[in-house]
């Protein structure tokens, strides 16, 4: 066993609001430089869309992420052909273009200051910001944020490939429309794609907390990590010559602060802790069938409160407060003792250890002449009626196992209904205990999920120890006594546990 340590991130997306100023905090903090102006190391979707860059979740045109070969061994979608690599030096197909993101702009603001004395408004001309020209705007990171012109971008989102056309109207008619929004940051895999594609080395995952970042000095601006990340979040500084991405804004997180995205997020739906997994499992972990990945990516996330795993990770050198936050990780209990959150997009194998609680309000309240839906016979049914198909939150969070999405769902909706019978003083009813039976909680468990949701303080949502990065490595030696006499014997690390 090989117990590493990982600091991972949840999102609930029930309470994301798509106001973005995730994103507008991320950008003034690491991206507002020259050769970075397209990059946006975190961005919000709305979904059905076709997101950033356009239809970044299309492999067949990305090819990025793994795959599993006829022998069923893992290997990289896009191979590792050195010809090919070759052949392809200037010009990649599967490699995303400017017109795959968007040309950013700026406005000719002067126009607006300088203007002589008129009877009409002055207007500020958009200029390139690569070429200083004026141009027209016709793409942009959001642009179909909110489902903005959704019959002539939503439908051709490529989850929606598989739904019956009666799913696909529900989401896509006006009338019914429904939508989600979903925060994308790198996931820092721990099986990165980008990594394994780095023909110089220049990419690599840090020991201590597992944040997967770029060594500057060592990239040539191959951009095979680019190709290689499959949910794009590789991004090449066209100034530079080299690739950046988000780093998980570590050197906050060295001085025990929150990431910039997850300080600045209005609905608090972001969830910051520790998760000790085992290393050696990994590659089998990801080999399995598509519809097992979730459920073997769980099984390589350890119990913190196990004395063994607790002993292995200490003999790893991890630190003590390391240990500690994991054990009141919110991380670990969404992911692994509650099982509400999910990866995203699992079935490209690169084992993201970012982690999405599917939404559960546009999945319920599907509108039936203008009205709710009322009529499920049974509590749970109104989920097979859902406006919000399980089947297409199944293809972003489980690789397609509507199970995993259906138990998940049904938690969310039995603590809900928990905590209205219990405003409501009708917690005697038989009704209360069938759902909370049938959606595997118990009333504890309930109070503990509402609890984390609603009234989270940021203390609760972020549990990291303070990490100084120098004490993080120095926790790997071994203590030896400078005490009176010099012995020089080695000792247990001394900070308390
Ligand atoms: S999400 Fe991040 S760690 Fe994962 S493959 Fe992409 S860039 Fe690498
Ligand atoms: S700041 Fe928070 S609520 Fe707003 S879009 Fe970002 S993740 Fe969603």
């Amino acid at each position: 066993m090989d117990v590493r340590a990982h600091i991972s991130m949840v999102f609930h997306l029930d309470k994301c609001i798509g106001c973005h100023t995730c994103s507008v905090s991320c950008k003034n903090v690491w991206t507002d430089r020259e050769g970075t102006e397209y990059m946006w190391w975190n961005n919000v979707e709305t979904k059905p869309g076709t997101g950033y860059p356009i239809k970044w979740e299309d492999q067949e045109n990305y090819n990025g992420g793994w795959e599993l070969d006829k022998k069923g061994e893992l290997k990289l979608k896009k191979a590792d052909n050195k010809l090919e690599s070759l052949l392809q030096l200037f010009y990649d197909p599967n490699m995303p273009g400017l017109d795959d993101y968007y040309e950013p702009w700026t406005y000719k603001y002067e126009d607006l200051f300088n203007a002589p004395l008129s009877d009409d408004q002055p207007t500020a001309i958009p200029i390139s910001k690569i070429t200083g020209e004026p141009i027209e705007i016709n793409a942009g990171p959001n642009w179909d944020d909110d489902l903005g012109g959704s019959n002539l971008y939503a439908k051709n989102d490529p989850n929606l490939e598989g739904l019956s056309q009666e799913e696909k109207d529900l989401m896509m008619e006006v009338e019914n429309i429904s939508m989600m929004y979903l925060p994308r940051i790198c996931n820092h895999c721990v099986n990165p794609s980008c990594v394994a594609a780095c023909p110089s080395g220049a990419l690599y995952k840090r020991g201590e907390d597992g944040i997967v970042l770029v060594n500057e000095n060592k990239c040539r601006g191959w951009r095979a990590c680019v190709v290689a990340c499959p949910y794009k979040k590789m991004y090449y500084n066209w100034k530079t010559g080299k690739a950046e991405k988000c780093i998980l804004c570590y050197p906050r997180l060295e001085t025990g602060q929150p990431p910039s995205c997850f300080q600045s997020c209005v609905g608090r739906i972001r969830y910051l802790g520790v998760l000790l997994y085992d290393a050696d499992q990994i590659p089998d972990a990801m080999k399995v069938p598509n519809h097992s990945l979730v459920e073997s990516q769980r099984k390589i996330i350890l119990d913190p409160y196990d004395p063994k795993i607790i002993e292995a990770a200490k003999a790893n050198g991890i630190s003590d407060e390391f240990i500690y936050a994991a054990c009141n990780s919110p991380v670990y209990k969404y992911v692994v003792k509650w099982k509400l959150a999910l990866p995203l997009h699992p079935e490209w194998r690169t084992s993201p250890m970012l982690f999405y609680v599917p939404p559960l309000l546009p999945v319920l309240g599907k509108v039936v002449n203008g009205l709710y839906d009322h009529s499920a016979r049974e509590f749970f049914t109104s989920l097979d009626n859902a406006r919000f198909s399980v089947r297409y939150l199944a293809k972003l969070f489980s690789a397609g196992n509507e199970e995993i999405v259906t138990y998940a769902l049904k938690k969310m909706m039995a603590v809900r209904y928990f905590k209205r019978m219990q405003q409501l003083g009708d917690l005697d009813s038989g009704k209360v205990h069938e759902i909370m039976r049938e959606a595997d909680i118990s009333e504890e468990e309930a109070e503990e999920i509402y609890k984390i949701t609603t009234l989270a303080t940021v203390g609760e949502r972020f549990v990291l120890p303070p990490i100084q990065r120098e004490e993080a490595m120095a926790t790997k030696e071994p203590e030896v006594c400078k005490g009176c006499t010099g012995c020089g014997e080695i000792k247990e690390p001394t900070r308390g546990f």
